[in-house]
C-alpha cells in the first residue's frame, strides 16, 4: 500500500455526453479551495498518444504548453487560469504514458515471476502516479479529472483506480463528483432525470458511487429533479448542483459556491475552506458587463473550431475588466486572401495567431500588411511574428519572394529558417523548441514597458526562427528587435516604432495569461485597440 499522509482526492468523470464542461468544472472547484489549499490538478486521458502534441488542433483543440515544455491536454489551461499556478508535463497521464511505463518496468524486471495483466498492474500503477505527484508537491487536495464518458472502454483502467482509492486511503479522504447532463426537451419543457439516473447506474456497476452531481442544464435545477436525482442516485438533496449555461467561464465558481458547494466538499473530506471570492467576483463582473464594445479579429485556418486558439480567447476576455471594455471576437478565415481586407473593415485590432504549414498564409500575410499601412493594432504569436516579418522584408525590405522555409523551401530569401538544432530531427513527437525561455527586452520598447522589465520569460512551440543573416538588414530597414535570447541569437520579440501598436513575439504569451494578470502584450493590444475606436470615431 503506497504510503498517504493527509492528502484528499477529488475525483471527477463525466457521464452522458462529452463537451458538458467537465474540465470547467474541475478547474472551479479547484479555484474554490486553491485559495487555502494547495491544490494539485491532475488530468486522466483514456488516448494511446503520449500527449496531444501530435495530433491535429481541429480534432482534440489546443495544445498546452507548460513551463516545463510538457504539451497537454487543453483543460490544463483551465486549471491555471483558475488554480493560478504553474502545472507540470506529469500531471498529464495518458494511457500511452501509462502503457510505456508498464513496458518499461516489465523490461526492467520489477515485475519479475509475475504475469502483467491489466489488473491489477494498471490501476496500481495509475494510483502510484497520483500518490507520487501528491506526495512531490506536498498537495493537500488532488483533484482528478478523468477524461471521456462514462462507460468508454478506453477509461475504464482510469476509473478502477478511483474505486480503489477508496479502500487504500479511507473513505474521508476520497470524493467523487459525476458531471452530468439535464436536458430539456423540445416541447416538454421539463427537465428531465433519466440521462442522470443511468448515466449513475453505469457508474455503480463500477464500484463508484458519487457524493455529488454536478447536471449541466440551461436553466437552475428544480427542487423536483433535485430530489428525484436525490433519491435514485443515493446523494443528498444539496448535494446535487447545477452547472448552468453562463455567459463567461469565470462564473462558474461563483455559481458553485453560491449553490453551497464548499459546505458539501467540507462536510465530506472534512475541511474547513471558507468562502474568499470578493477580488475573483468584481473582475469577473468586469466581463461583458455592457462597456464600449471592441472587435479583434483572429485570423488563421482553425477559425472554425473555437477550441483551437482557446488560450487567445481567454487572454482577450482577461483584459476586458482591467480595461473597462467588452472584448469581442471577429474570426478570419484567411484561406480566401482576396477576401481579407473586406473582412477587416470596421476591426479595431487584429492578431495573427500560432499556426503551421502553407494554407492561408499569403491570407495571413495580407492582413499584416493591411495593418501594417493603416496604423491597425496588431499582435502577432509564434507564426503571427514569423509572417510579419516576411510580410516586412517583402513590402519595406524589398526582398521579393521572401519566405519561411516551412511553406517555400526554394525561396530566394529565407527569412524565416528551421532552429539549427532542428536541423537533424527526424522524430515529430516532443521535438520543437518547447516551454518556458527567457528572453532580454530592450529598455525604451512598448514591450518592455508592458512588461515592466529587461527579462521576461514566456512559453514557446516553434521550429523555426528569423534567419540570423537577415537580421541586419531588417533592422537597417526599421524593424525594431525589442527582445532577443539570451545568446541574442534568435528574435523573441518585434515592434514598429511609428505605428500605434504593431508588435510580434516568437512566444505564447497567451498560455500564462489568467483574469488576474492579462498577458501584457494581449494588455497593450486592447488598450491600443480602444484607442483606435476612438480615433476612428472621432
Ligand atoms: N510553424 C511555426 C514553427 O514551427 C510556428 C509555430 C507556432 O505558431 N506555434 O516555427
Amino acid at each position: 500500500m503506497p504510503e498517504h499522509g493527509k492528502t484528499k482526492f477529488i475525483i471527477v468523470t463525466g457521464g452522458v455526453l462529452s463537451g458538458l464542461g467537465k474540465g470547467i468544472a474541475t478547474a472551479s472547484i479547484g479555484n474554490l479551495l486553491a485559495s487555502q489549499l494547495k491544490v494539485i490538478p491532475i488530468k486522466c486521458d483514456g488516448y494511446l498518444n503520449t500527449d496531444p502534441g501530435t495530433m491535429n488542433p481541429i480534432e482534440h483543440g489546443e495544445v498546452f504548453v507548460l513551463d516545463d515544455g510538457g504539451e497537454v491536454d487543453m483543460d490544463f489551461g483551465h486549471y491555471e487560469r483558475f488554480l493560478n499556478i504553474p502545472c507540470k508535463f506529469k500531471w498529464n497521464l495518458t494511457m500511452g504514458k501509462v502503457f510505456e511505463a508498464i513496458r518499461q518496468k516489465e523490461r526492467r524486471g520489477d515485475y519479475l515471476g509475475k504475469t502483467v495483466q491489466f489488473i491489477p498492474h494498471v490501476p496500481n500503477l495509475i494510483k502510484n502516479w497520483w500518490f507520487e505527484i501528491s506526495k512531490e508537491e506536498k498537495a493537500d487536495v488532488v483533484l482528478i479529472e478523468i477524461g471521456g464518458t462514462v462507460g468508454d472502454m478506453e477509461n475504464e483502467l482510469y476509473i478502477e483506480a478511483a474505486r480503489q482509492l477508496k479502500k487504500d486511503i479511507g473513505e474521508d479522504n476520497v470524493m467523487y463528483v459525476h458531471v452530468t447532463y439535464i436536458p430539456i426537451p423540445f416541447g416538454t419543457n421539463e427537465q428531465k432525470s433519466k440521462p442522470t439516473q443511468q448515466s449513475v447506474n453505469l457508474l455503480r456497476q463500477k464500484g463508484l458511487a458519487p457524493d455529488l452531481i454536478i447536471g449541466r442544464c440551461k436553466e437552475l435545477l428544480s427542487k423536483e429533479i433535485k430530489q428525484k436525482i436525490a433519491s435514485f442516485c443515493d446523494v443528498d438533496e444539496s448535494a446535487v448542483i447545477t452547472g448552468l449555461d453562463v455567459d463567461t467561464i469565470y462564473k462558474i465558481p461563483l455559481l458553485f459556491e453560491e449553490q453551497g458547494i464548499l459546505d458539501i466538499l467540507n462536510k465530506r473530506l472534512k475541511l474547513h475552506v471558507k468562502s474568499n471570492h470578493d477580488a475573483w467576483r468584481k473582475l469577473v463582473e468586469g466581463i461583458h458587463n455592457g462597456h464600449e464594445s471592441i472587435t479583434i479579429a483572429l485570423c488563421g485556418k482553425y477559425t472554425r473550431l473555437e477550441d483551437s486558439y482557446a488560450s487567445v480567447i481567454e487572454a482577450l476576455t482577461h483584459c476586458g475588466p482591467h480595461l473597462q471594455c467588452d472584448v469581442k471576437v471577429k474570426w478570419i478565415e484567411t484561406t480566401e486572401e482576396n477576401k481579407v481586407e473586406k473582412d477587416l473593415k470596421g476591426v479595431h485590432g487584429v492578431i495573427v495567431p500560432g499556426g503551421f504549414g502553407g494554407r492561408g498564409v499569403e491570407g495571413k500575410i495580407r492582413a499584416i500588411q493591411y495593418c501594417r499601412e493603416n496604423n491597425i493594432p496588431f499582435l502577432g504569436l509564434c507564426y503571427g511574428l514569423q509572417l510579419a516579418v516576411v510580410e516586412y522584408a517583402r513590402n519595406v525590405c524589398g526582398l521579393s519572394g521572401a519566405h519561411t522555409t516551412e511553406v517555400d523551401e526554394h525561396t530566394p530569401h529565407p527569412i524565416i529558417d528551421i532552429l539549427p538544432e532542428q536541423r537533424a530531427v527526424t522524430e515529430k513527437g516532443a521535438t520543437m523548441r518547447l516551454g518556458a525561455y527567457e528572453a532580454w527586452v530592450k529598455k525604451g520598447t512598448k514591450v518592455h514597458e508592458l512588461y515592466g522589465s529587461e527579462r521576461v520569460s514566456e512559453r514557446h512551440r516553434h521550429r523555426y526562427e528569423v534567419n540570423p543573416a537577415y537580421h541586419d538588414t531588417l533592422q537597417r530597414n526599421g524593424l525594431v528587435f525589442s527582445g532577443m535570447s539570451p545568446n541574442q541569437q534568435l528574435v523573441e520579440f518585434i515592434e514598429l516604432s511609428k505605428h500605434p501598436y504593431f508588435v510580434a513575439t516568437q512566444a505564447h504569451p497567451e498560455l500564462k495569461s489568467t483574469l488576474i494578470k492579462p498577458a501584457p502584450l494581449f494588455y497593450g493590444l486592447v488598450k491600443a485597440a480602444k484607442a483606435f475606436t476612438k480615433a476612428s470615431k472621432a
